[in-house]
């Protein structure tokens, strides 16, 4: 950095360090989603772009592993290691902002979510400078709206984030009653879903946008009856919202299978007919296992499973 006085250059050589996790694969699936695995000390973590034809998404991992353990998430499932640093997180944003355009005159990301691996409202200290560099003009300069924070439901931090960096929410609800959420997601047991509602409903007064979006996986035969539709109506009444279906993306020991077409598209209709916005998330990457909920950063088994992709030339 020639451009700074060469008397804080040397400050700086001995205060602070320049180091991105190392990358470990990139892949890309028939789809072009592109995901890379990166390291970050003795675990990895994954992180996935995501063209479309008006954005490129990039959707970014806050933790190694997840304490949450739901019981329908591949990360959940293998534990938790560890939280991310601030600059492991920004990191994935760089890395794949150089790869993907190394002159960085266009900008091909143009929105990014906390929606990989982990539980970003319990890595708060590390994600918030990592959303504010995303937000910064010396930095991304991504507006509020283009960035999305997705949360199991922590609600106190829900609360915390309102006050320092209101960027875009989703909040995976995944159960339209706390019987069956209690079961899908353990930390309902801490924080029940009329709470979750009422820290939703506080957000939005410093939201940038109107709305909350609540993410729903559609697991067969758990979730996903007319009943459920009806309760799913009920509560997105309480709320200024949308909901986002998610076909559930299977992985090996899952325990749960995806609903079908038809049970999608009637349980999406219930709610369309209720005047809810209502969108089902297309499945993308899954021939790379980059589609939601499929994170799981296991260097051995990822390398092994994925070797006949089409590699990026380094
Ligand atoms: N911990 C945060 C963010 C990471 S998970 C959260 O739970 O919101 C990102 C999204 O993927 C969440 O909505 C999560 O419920 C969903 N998800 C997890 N496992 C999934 C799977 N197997 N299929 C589809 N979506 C899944
Ligand atoms: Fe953690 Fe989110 Fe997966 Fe639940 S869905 S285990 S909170 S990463």
């Amino acid at each position: 950095m020639t451009d700074i006085a060469r008397s804080l250059r040397e400050k700086l050589l001995h205060a602070a360090a320049i180091d991105a996790p190392t990358q470990v694969s990139d892949l890309i699936a028939a789809d072009g989603t592109r995901k890379w695995l990166f390291g970050v000390g003795s675990s990895a973590v994954e992180t996935v772009y995501i063209p479309e034809v008006s954005r490129g998404t990039l959707c970014i991992s806050s933790q190694a592993g997840c304490t949450l353990d739901c019981g329908f998430c591949s990360t959940g499932k293998q534990g938790f290691n560890r939280n991310l640093t601030t600059a492991e997180i920004i990191g994935q944003l760089w890395l794949a902002n150089n790869a993907l355009d190394p002159t960085r005159k266009n900008r091909v990301i143009s929105n990014v979510v906390l929606m990989g691996m982990g539980e970003p409202l319990l890595n708060y200290d590390n994600v918030v400078p990592a959303l504010r560099l995303m937000l910064s003009d010396d930095a991304y300069g991504l507006s509020r709206r283009r960035v999305t924070l997705s949360t199991s439901g922590i609600v106190p931090m829900i609360d915390r984030l309102r006050e320092d960096c209101p960027v875009a929410l989703a909040v995976s609800l995944h159960a339209p009653n706390d019987t069956l959420r209690d079961q899908l997601m353990p930390i309902n047991r801490k924080y029940p879903i009329s709470k979750l509602l009422d820290a939703c409903n506080r957000y939005l007064d410093r939201a940038p946008r109107d709305f909350i979006t609540f993410e729903y996986v559609m697991l067969a035969g758990v979730n996903d009856s007319e009943t459920h539709a009806n309760e799913l109506v009920c509560l997105a009444s309480k709320v200024s919202c949308k909901i986002n279906l998610i076909p559930f993306n299977p992985f090996p020991s899952a325990g749960f299978k995806r609903s079908s077409p038809e049970t999608i598209r009637g349980f999406s209709e219930i709610l369309h007919s209720a005047g809810i916005v209502v969108t089902t998330r297309k499945t993308r990457g899954g021939d790379i296992d980059a589609a939601c909920g499929q994170l799981a950063g296991m260097v051995k088994d990822r390398t092994r499973r994925t070797i006949s992709l089409r590699r990026v030339p380094a």
